[in-house]
């Protein structure tokens, strides 16, 4: 690969001199950074850097759940952090859910409104009967949503699973096609002139008054403003609020009979949907959290076959199923549930820690990153 010292003079001027704006990440937060980049600044030269020949974290990995909160979830929430915090952080996922709809569209990224269901297994606890009310109140009150959940007494007989004993609806929750969302944020970015640098790791990089200098394997460019949207790899700057959180996912072959839908089961650890006539299953880091927490695009033997006991016991009782692909995506979490939108100094600004929701906070994320110059 040759160096930046080895570069043309066109190829410098095209892609490497004057750039105002260098983003570290091309996945759904970093180009979410650079489009709103470039809605504040129409004319300013943005790169994006990204050591990937594709994405290599979450955003092109993940489940694609369109969701904002489980009761269970929240309820979970509500006991360990502050009600206002709660709220706050439900009200950045809306943001980001309508501005995601609002830039992509429904129908570039394949969205469905199919609802969500939040099942109970049946050594869990059922919510109280008021407590959904008081989550209708509360997000009728905050944000206008009318309904939101519902306890769903019929979904034994509509899904057929097994080991549940309860399910709560979500009616504002749908699920999208992960891979048209990247692309047609990639197709926007190109047509509003933002550049791509693939293959090119950022080291290290060394800030001035001035401007930063960033580091990369191929050589060093300068950049104005730097924007790090690392997130489950940001850890070298933020070593005591995040750390990487490997998901891991199974798809099956198409079925004879496939449910449709998203659903979350205990407190989210688990989730499942259809993708044409195929099942998606993922979650289980709670059997094995410390190998989970890692950079590594791995499979654990262990919580794979706790994912198959799941399938073939919960959600295909009596269903003959074959895994068609497997794969690991790298999220990132926190002792705080919320995201880091901080600047390190003048010139260089992060946004990372988006947990198991970046489709719906990310927008909303690159946004408010936007804003801090
Ligand atoms: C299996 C799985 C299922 C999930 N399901 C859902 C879901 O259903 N709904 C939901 O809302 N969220 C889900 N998530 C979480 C969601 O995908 C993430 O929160 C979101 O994609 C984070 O986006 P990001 O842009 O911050 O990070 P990423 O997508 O990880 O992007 C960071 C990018 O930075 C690049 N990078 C890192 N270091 C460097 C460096 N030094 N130099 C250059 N580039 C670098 C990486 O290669 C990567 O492309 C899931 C995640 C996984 C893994």
């Amino acid at each position: 690969m040759l160096r930046y010292d080895q570069l043309s003079y066109w190829e410098r001027a095209q892609y490497l001199s004057d750039q105002t704006f260098g983003i570290i990440g091309a996945g759904l937060v970093g180009m979410s950074t650079a489009l709103s980049l470039r809605e504040r600044f129409p004319t300013e030269k943005i790169v994006v850097l990204e050591r990937g020949y594709l994405p290599t974290g979450a955003s092109t990995k993940n489940a694609g759940f369109a969701c904002f909160g489980s009761p269970t979830e929240l309820k979970d929430d509500l006991e360990n952090m502050p009600e206002a915090r709660v709220w706050e952080t439900v009200a950045l996922r809306l943001e980001g859910l309508e501005l995601l709809q609002k830039r992509v569209g429904a129908v570039q990224m394949d969205y469905k409104n199919c609802g969500s269901w939040d099942l109970i297994g049946q050594q869990e606890a059922t919510l109280e009967p008021d407590f959904l009310d008081y989550l209708n109140g509360a997000l009728k009150q905050n944000f206008g949503l009318e309904q939101v959940y519902s306890t769903d007494h019929n979904f034994q007989q509509t899904f057929g699973f097994q080991g549940y004993k309860a399910a709560y609806f979500n009616a504002y929750e749908g699920s999208i096609d992960t891979g048209k969302l990247i692309q047609t944020l990639y197709k926007q970015c190109i047509a509003a002139d933002i550049q791509f640098l693939f293959a090119t790791e950022v080291k290290h990089w060394v800030s001035s008054a001035q401007n930063v200098e960033v580091h990369t394997q191929h050589g060093t460019l300068e950049v104005q403003q730097l924007f790090l949207c690392t997130n489950g790899f940001a850890q070298a700057s933020f070593p005591n609020e995040l750390r990487p959180a490997r998901a891991q996912v199974l798809l099956t072959k198409p079925l004879a009979h496939c449910i449709k839908g998203t659903f979350h089961s205990d407190r989210g650890y688990y989730y499942f949907r259809d993708i044409g006539q195929r099942i998606l299953l993922g979650g289980g880091r709670n059997l094995d959290f410390e190998t989970e927490t890692t950079t590594t695009f791995e499979q654990n033997a262990h919580i794979r076959a706790a994912l198959i006991a799941k399938l073939t016991h919960e959600i295909l009782p009596g269903q003959a199923f074959e895994i068609e692909q497997e794969w690991s995506g790298i999220m990132c979490v926190g002792d705080e549930k919320k995201p880091i939108i901080r600047s390190l100094n003048k010139n260089v600004h992060a946004g990372v820690r988006m947990g198991g929701m970046g489709i719906a906070i990310g927008s909303a994320v690159g946004d408010a990153l936007s804003k801090m110059v």
